[in-house]
C-alpha cells in the first residue's frame, strides 16, 4: 500500500455534452405519441414530450426555462438520472430503432441555464428548520423561501449536496454540475448552518418549539453491516470510501480490493476502486439476474471489476486476516483474500435521532410523535433514485403551508 495523487479528484474530469445539431437531430426522430409514455413515467413529472416539442418547433430558450420550471435539478438529472428506467423506459420510437435519449436532451438545455424570473411572496413571518443539506434540503428550503417561509439548513457535513457531493464519484458527477443547479436555490431566506449535526450538536429539545415547522431531509445515513466487521482495519463502508475517493487529494492505493454488494453504489465502488487498486473483485450474495443497480452502473462496474463472484456472503475472517465467504444457497465455504474490502450492501434511515419525532417500525416512519415535523427525500421515497427524492417534495411543502394556516 502506497499513497499517491488521487487519480479520481474532479480536476481530471471533461464533459461529453451533444451539441445543437445532435440535439435537433434527437428530437426530430420523436413521434410525437398521444399517451407520451416518456412523460408518464417521470417521477417528477418532467414532461419530456413538451420540451422535445418546444425544440422541434424551434422553441430553443422557451424550451431550456420549462426544464427548470419542471425540475430545478434539471442538469443534475440530466447526468446522472437512471433514465432507462423512467423517461427512456417504454419509448416507442424503441420499437422502430432505438429509444430517444432523452436524458441527453434535457441535459443540453439545462446547460444552457435559462430560467423564468421567480416570483417571492412577502415574508409571513413563519420559520422552518431544514436538517439535512442534500439535494431535497435545498430545493425545500427554496420552496418555502418563495411561499415567504425563511428557513435554517443545518447539514452534518462542511459541504451542501448530501449524496451528491460525498458519494457520487466525480467522473459521473463534478462539482461544477452540482454548483450550476445548487447555487441559484440559495438566497437571503436561507441560512446555512454547515457542520451541525443533529442528535449531536443539536437535540430534539433544542430546537421542537422554536420553530414553525421542522422538516427532516436526510436521507439514508445509517449504513447496513455485520458486526465481524465493525472496526476491522481492513474494511470501509462504502459511504466513506466513495468520500474518501471523491475529495482525499492524496490517496492510498492498494493490491486488490473486493467490494461487496450489488447496488448502484457497489457499481461506483467498483469503478472507482479500479484507478487505485491493481485487481478489483466485486461479491454478490445472490445470482447475476438479481443484481439490484441500473444497466448505466452495471456496465460501469462489470467493465472495471476483474472478476464478480456470486452467491457468495460474507461470514468471518480467518487467521491470516483474509474474509471468509459462505454460498448463499448451500454450505460451502471460500476465502476471497484483499487488502480491502468494501461493504456496499445498503443504508438506511438513522432512528437514533428520528425516533424523538417518530414512531419507527423496521426502519420505516410510521407515525409522528410531533405535530410540526415532516419528513421527504430518500427517507420517504420508493426508488432511492434523485427524481424520486425530489418528487416527494412538493407534496410535504403543501403539507407545511396547509399545517401553518398559509395555503
Ligand atoms: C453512491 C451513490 C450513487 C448514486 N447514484 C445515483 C444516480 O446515478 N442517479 C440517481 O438518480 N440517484 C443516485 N443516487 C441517489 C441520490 O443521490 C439520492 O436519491 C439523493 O441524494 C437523495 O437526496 P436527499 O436530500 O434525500 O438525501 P442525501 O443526498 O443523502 O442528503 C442528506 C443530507 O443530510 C445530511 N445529514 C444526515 N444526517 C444528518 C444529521 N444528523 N444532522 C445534520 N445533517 C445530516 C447528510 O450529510 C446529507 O448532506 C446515488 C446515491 C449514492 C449514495
Amino acid at each position: 500500500m502506497a499513497k499517491k495523487n488521487n487519480p479520481l479528484i474532479e480536476d481530471n474530469y471533461q464533459e461529453e455534452l451533444l451539441d445543437l445539431t445532435q440535439i435537433q437531430a434527437e428530437a426530430k426522430r420523436c413521434l410525437n405519441c398521444k399517451a407520451p409514455r416518456c412523460s408518464l413515467m417521470c417521477p417528477m413529472q418532467c414532461e419530456p414530450h413538451r420540451f422535445i416539442a418546444l425544440l422541434n418547433s424551434g422553441n430553443i430558450e422557451e424550451a431550456a426555462k420549462f426544464v427548470y420550471e419542471k425540475n430545478l435539478l434539471s442538469y443534475i438529472c440530466g447526468h446522472i438520472c437512471p433514465s432507462e428506467k423512467y423517461c427512456e423506459k417504454n419509448c416507442l420510437r424503441g420499437r422502430i430503432d432505438r429509444v430517444i435519449k432523452v436524458r441527453e436532451i434535457h441535459r443540453y438545455l439545462a446547460s444552457l441555464n435559462r430560467r423564468d424570473e421567480e416570483e417571492f411572496q412577502p415574508l409571513n413571518n413563519k420559520h422552518a428548520l431544514i436538517i439535512g443539506g442534500g439535494p431535497v434540503g435545498l430545493v425545500m428550503a427554496h420552496k418555502l423561501a418563495k411561499r415567504g417561509l425563511k428557513s435554517t439548513i443545518l447539514e452534518k457535513s462542511s459541504y451542501l449536496g448530501g449524496a451528491l457531493r460525498q458519494q457520487i464519484p466525480a467522473f459521473r458527477l463534478p462539482s461544477s454540475v452540482i454548483d450550476h443547479d445548487l447555487n441559484p436555490l440559495l438566497n437571503e431566506r436561507i441560512e446555512i448552518k454547515l457542520k451541525m449535526t443533529f442528535g449531536k450538536d443539536v437535540t430534539c429539545d433544542d430546537v421542537k418549539d422554536k420553530y414553525d415547522a421542522i422538516i427532516f431531509t436526510t436521507g439514508l445515513d445509517k449504513p447496513r453491516t455485520y458486526d465481524f466487521m465493525l472496526d476491522h482495519p481492513k474494511v470501509i463502508l462504502a459511504q466513506d470510501f466513495l468520500k474518501m475517493c471523491r475529495h482525499e487529494r492524496e490517496i492510498t492505493t492498494y493490491d486488490k480490493i473486493v467490494v461487496i454488494g450489488g447496488s448502484d453504489t457497489a457499481m461506483d465502488c467498483l469503478t472507482s476502486a479500479k484507478k487505485i487498486a491493481r485487481e478489483v473483485i466485486g461479491v454478490y450474495r445472490r445470482e447475476k439476474e438479481r443484481l439490484r443497480a441500473n444497466k448505466e452502473s452495471l456496465e460501469m462496474g462489470f467493465k472495471a471489476a476483474d472478476d464478480f463472484i456470486f452467491n457468495r456472503t460474507p461470514i468471518r475472517f480467518d487467521e491470516a486476516g483474509n474474509m471468509v465467504f459462505k454460498n448463499y444457497y448451500g454450505e460451502e465455504e471460500e476465502t476471497i483474500p484483499a487488502s480491502l474490502y468494501v461493504l456496499a450492501i445498503g443504508v438506511l434511515i438513522d432512528d437514533s435521532y428520528l425516533k424523538d419525532f417518530f414512531e419507527i417500525e423496521d426502519g420505516v416512519i410510521k407515525n409522528k410523535k410531533i405535530s410540526n415535523v415532516f419528513y421527504a427525500g430518500d427517507m420517504s421515497s420508493s426508488d432511492k433514485t434523485l427524481v424520486s427524492a425530489l418528487s416527494t417534495v412538493e407534496d410535504v411543502v403543501d403539507k407545511v403551508l396547509n399545517y401553518l394556516n398559509l395555503d
